[in-house]
């Protein structure tokens, strides 16, 4: 973004600038998930589910707390936008904001989808990126990444004036109402900001503008989660494929995606409870 010449510096600007940055929220005392018994649950676990997202299309699946869920690249690298919910409370959704300022921009194994207030739990842990070593790159971009929203119509109207309809907001819109058989009306407030699945993004050093490139997924790749709560997510096969150029067009190849869902067996997770909401006590000082 270009921004207009100051019109005043201060004689210590410099000293301001260089002021180390303390980072927000420590992570010392965040809850750390036991991703090994985690992993070794995930070992005797079978496949129990699975759809196929179509290209620019959504589709939702369910999965209880204690499953598994896995999103693979197939045929072609692709993008994915993913949004999740509550099984029994769709105000309890995914909270991207919240889960940047915990985990960082991107997110990889250990890190978790939170949710939103008042509830702020785990939804799902992250156990498995066939991307973790990706990394930063050189221009500071990164998978996986919980800083963009989700490529909607109404932006895409704002910039270029077009009628385009499978943005992932509406993917995800058509999908949610399909899956509880709502109207679109209904469905679509409950639409949220995504976790960007393979997008690699980042943000311009320079500008400050948030940037995409062409995502390093090849087929196989795989993103896994550990399902914390009862959960309903949607998926939706984003029209800007592997992101390299555009999105909110029919110009960019498309490929599905695959989403699986993975049960455990006996006492495989033995000592694990499902995390309860948030303990704060909500007065809010009255
Ligand atoms: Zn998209």
């Amino acid at each position: 973004m270009t921004r207009p010449m100051p019109n005043y510096i201060p004689d210590d600007a410099d000293q301001r600038r260089a002021v180390a940055p303390v980072i927000c929220y420590p992570t010392e005392t965040l809850p750390t998930p036991d991703l090994a018994l985690y992993r070794r649950a995930r070992e005797g676990a079978e496949k129990i589910a699975e759809v196929v997202v179509p290209p620019r299309e959504a589709a939702t699946f369910r999965a209880r707390a204690g499953q598994f869920f896995r999103i693979s690249s197939i045929e072609g690298p692709q993008v994915g936008d993913f949004n999740l919910w509550n099984a029994h409370d769709l105000s309890e959704r995914f909270y991207s904001g919240k889960t940047r300022a915990l985990h960082g921009t991107h997110l990889g194994a250990g890190a978790r989808m939170w949710s939103s207030f008042p509830h702020l739990r785990p939804m799902a842990t992250i156990i498995d990126d066939t991307l973790g070593w990706y990394g930063i790159d050189e221009y500071g971009g990164s998978v996986h990444d919980v800083i963009g929203t989700r490529c909607d119509p109404y932006t895409n109207n704002l910039l270029s004036g077009g009628q385009y309809h499978h943005c992932c907001h509406s993917n995800l819109t058509r999908a949610l109402a399909d899956e509880l058989g709502i109207s679109l009306a209904e469905a679509e407030p409950h639409v949220h900001d995504v976790l960007n699945v393979f997008m690699c993004t980042g943000f311009t050093r320079d500008t400050g503008q948030y940037f995409m490139k062409a995502s390093p997924v090849r087929p196989g790749d795989y993103l896994e989660f550990f399902a914390e709560i009862d959960v309903l997510g949607a998926l939706s096969a984003c029209p800007g494929g592997d992101c390299s150029a555009e999105h909110s067009s029919d110009t960019a190849a498309c490929h599905p995606l695959l989403v699986e869902v993975f049960a455990t067996k006996g006492d495989a997770l033995k000592g694990w409870r499902s995390p309860e909401p948030n303990g704060y006590d909500r007065r809010h000082g009255r």
